[in-house]
């Protein structure tokens, strides 16, 4: 079990007792306790650093050298920093503003949680904005992942666009297009094909649908189980696509959300949903402020 940071601090406010000030000493022994818990929350190294760095300032200012308990004014300061580094204006927001249908395409790797999701939005879209909603997957290489689109648009109330393993993505792509603007869809939401491992096909794949459907939002769908390797397959997938959002799924698992720190982080990209549940109901706009909170246990 890992310790969290509220625990950890105040461990070292005991020790500190009869000390009323922070001094350059003690102040070090606390950084490298909230150091210790990002790192255990699977917040990416260089973004600790940069963390430590903004802490540091803040906490031998005013804000925590003047308080009456430094050790909760320095837990106040680390949920802050930590919010404002996941607060991109765009996080939690969903950019639908396009000539209908909105098209939002959807990227990530095998088990990510990609199907999920879309019936998930589809139903978030639905019950929540009113919209009418497409779905279609264009995952030629699983006849399953059809099957289980289907199962999950029906579930969500919304339309689903059939399709079959032996039409080539980009034809499916241009039909549920053309099928969305003749029925008056608000939003078409396209799932593709996910891999074991990035490969070069995948992304020559996803890249040209990109270019074909040219969608308002491309959604990176990724596990928060995965940790560090979550950054790494999020920057892979952005340096070949422009991606306007992450979805940021299985965050009901023992996953301590660091991940999405440190996604956001690296390749810039704002996080605009969380999955909490396996069922459909279980997709909630992104909020730094509860992911902040939830990463200092
Ligand atoms: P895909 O291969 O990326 O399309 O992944 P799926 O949508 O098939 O999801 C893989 C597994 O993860 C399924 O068993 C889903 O029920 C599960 N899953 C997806 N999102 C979540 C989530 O937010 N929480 C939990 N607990 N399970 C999820």
């Amino acid at each position: 079990m890992f310790q969290n940071l509220t625990d950890r601090l105040s461990r070292v406010v005991k020790t500190m007792r009869g000390q009323a000030r922070l001094t350059e000493e003690n102040t070090a022994e606390m950084l490298r306790e909230v150091r210790l818990a990002l790192l255990e929350a699977d917040v990416a190294l260089p973004v600790v650093k940069e963390l430590i760095t903004k802490i540091k300032e803040k906490a031998l200012g005013e804000e925590v050298i003047g308080s009456l308990s430094p050790g909760q004014a320095l837990v106040g300061v680390v949920q802050k920093e930590l919010t404002a580094i996941m607060g991109d204006p765009t996080a939690g927001k969903l950019n639908l503003a396009a000539q209908p249908p909105a098209i939002i395409l959807m990227a990530g790797l095998q088990g990510a949680g990609k199907t999920t999701s879309v019936g998930k939005l589809a139903k978030w879209l639905k019950d929540t904005q009113k919209k009418k909603v497409l779905t279609v997957s264009c995952d030629v290489y699983r006849p399953a992942a059809i099957a289980q689109l289907q199962m999950v648009s029906e579930q969500a109330g919304a339309d689903f666009f059939p399709s079959t393993e032996s039409q080539k993505p980009s034809e499916i792509a241009r039909d549920a297009l053309d099928w969305a603007r003749r029925h008056y869809h608000d939003v078409l939401i396209v799932d593709t094909a996910g891999r074991l491992g990035i490969d070069e096909a995948m992304m020559q794949e996803i890249q040209s649908l990109h270019q074909l459907l040219n969608p308002v939002e491309t959604l990176f769908v990724v596990d928060a189980m995965l940790g560090q390797d979550a950054v790494n397959t999020a920057k892979a997938f952005n340096d070949t696509l422009p991606l306007t959002g992450v979805v940021l799924t299985k965050l009901d698992g023992d996953a301590r959300g660091g991940a999405a720190l440190s996604v956001q982080q690296i390749t810039g990209v704002p996080i605009k949903f969380a999955g909490v549940a396996e069922k459909l109901d279980g997709l909630e706009p992104f909020d730094a402020e509860r992911m902040a909170s939830r990463i200092l246990g």
